[in-house]
């Protein structure tokens, strides 16, 4: 095992919660790439233990603060931790689909894994969880209440450049035909809703695990609603609103394939007759249904993240409020918005702002009815804020 001796700062970061350690904070390092290290303060009393990165500015992410190295073992308690609070959430229906493990806040540093019915998609962010893949499949494998058919490692998304790690996309337990169907059973107050993955193809690990709940909660608000489903993917949050009675429903997104297969899904679930699709981008197609007087009594607006480093957040807040401006002045008096970002760089009070700024600029009321974030599956270490990212206001828009 490697060893890493931190600076008088780097001991306190961690005696104060936070699990990451910065490479300016680190003092001596003598561990490989991505290995397990014991980690030492300045005067060499043992603080725990975590995984290394030689590339990252996270230098360190803490596993344990516990003298004993973390073995198979604890990782299977890790992993059952995890599926338990899957299982306690209602998650785990073999036909369902649900993140499994959601990185450092499940105790996995940079390690996701999403489960699409019975395949599993390993997403995998840094060098030390890169390691940890191959395990991580056989303690799931072990634990889960159904048979693993498929498994794919998906790691391709752009984090891994910050350690100069390639993409890594492969098979690693049989293999799957795609796409193929996912179903999210019925529960008290939501009807089931079934919808096409492509493991291999679709955004992230094949879909946006992270909205179900928020798209269930926006239906409620549906029946006999006109929808504009803006940055729609493939379609749930306006297919959900169909289910539940909505009059029509515009699904907006740029990506030709997205917007196939939401037809796709409408079909599936019996709303063909009301979902309506364009191709556009979303910015300046909100812009012209304004111009043109069009008017929606639910408006869901979901873009990808603005900001993706600390840098680009003045620029993102002026998207946000540039957006919101644009789909307030879309929504009817006494209408919703649903109105979400994904940047993690952009906090929940400053996002609130940009809200708040929009609806002043628009003219509109806007009050906040509901703040959300993404579902049980995908929880918020309290002491690591880097692992909040969703949010989802639900804004009444007066007149
Ligand atoms: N609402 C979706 C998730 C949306 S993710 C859900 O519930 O699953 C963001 C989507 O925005 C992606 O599908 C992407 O193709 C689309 N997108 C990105 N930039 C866009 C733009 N300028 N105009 C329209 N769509 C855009």
């Amino acid at each position: 095992m490697g060893r890493l001796t931190l600076s008088g700062r780097g001991r306190r970061r961690l005696l104060g919660g936070h699990p990451w350690v910065y490479a300016d904070d680190v003092t001596e390092s003598e561990a490989e790439p991505g290995e397990l290290v014991c980690v030492h303060g300045p005067d060499g009393s043992l603080l725990g233990h975590g995984l290394y990165s030689s590339r990252s500015r996270i230098a360190l992410r803490l596993v344990t603060r516990r003298s004993e190295a973390p073995g198979r073992e604890f990782w299977a308690s890790r992993v059952e931790q995890a599926l338990a609070l899957r299982a306690s959430a209602g998650l785990l229906d073999p036909r369902d689909a649900c993140r499994l493990i959601s990185g450092d806040a499940d105790g996995f540093p940079g390690l996701v894994v999403d489960r699409y019915a019975d395949a599993l998609v390993f997403q995998s962010g840094c060098q030390g969880s890169d390691r940890m893949v191959e395990l991580v499949l056989e303690l799931l494998t072990e634990r889960l209440p159904f048979p693993v058919g498929a498994a794919l490692e998906r790691s391709d998304a752009s984090v891994r450049a910050h350690e100069a790690l390639e993409p890594r996309v492969r098979w690693l337990r049989g293999e799957r035909s795609e796409p193929f169907e996912v179903h999210e059973a019925a529960r008290p107050g939501r009807p089931a809703l079934v919808y096409e993955v492509s493991l291999t193809e679709g955004h992230k690990t094949g879909h946006y695990l992270d909205q179900r709940e928020n798209r269930a909660h926006a239906a409620r608000h549906a029946r006999g609603a006109r929808v504009l489903d803006a940055f729609s993917y493939d379609g749930l949050f306006g297919i959900r609103a169909a289910l539940e009675g909505a009059r029509e429903v515009l699904a907006l997104d740029q990506s030709q394939e997205a917007l196939e297969r939401a037809a796709r899904n409408a079909e599936r679930n019996g709303v063909a007759g009301a979902l309506r699709t364009r191709r556009a981008n979303a910015m300046h197609e909100l812009r012209a249904l304004g111009q043109a007087g069009e008017r929606f009594d639910l408006v869901v607006c979901d873009p990808p993240a603005f900001a993706r480093k600390k840098s680009e957040l003045e620029g993102a807040l002026r998207g946000y409020r540039e957006l919101n401006r644009r789909a307030l002045e879309l929504v009817a008096p006494g209408g919703l918005l649903v109105s979400c970002s994904c940047s993690h760089n952009v906090d929940r009070l400053s996002f609130r702002a940009a809200l708040g700024a929009a609806a002043f600029a628009a003219g509109r009321e806007a009050r906040i009815v509901d703040f959300t974030g993404a579902g049980e599956d995908h929880p918020v270490l309290a002491t690591l804020p880097e692992s909040e990212y969703l949010k989802c206001a639900f804004v009444r828009v007066g007149s």
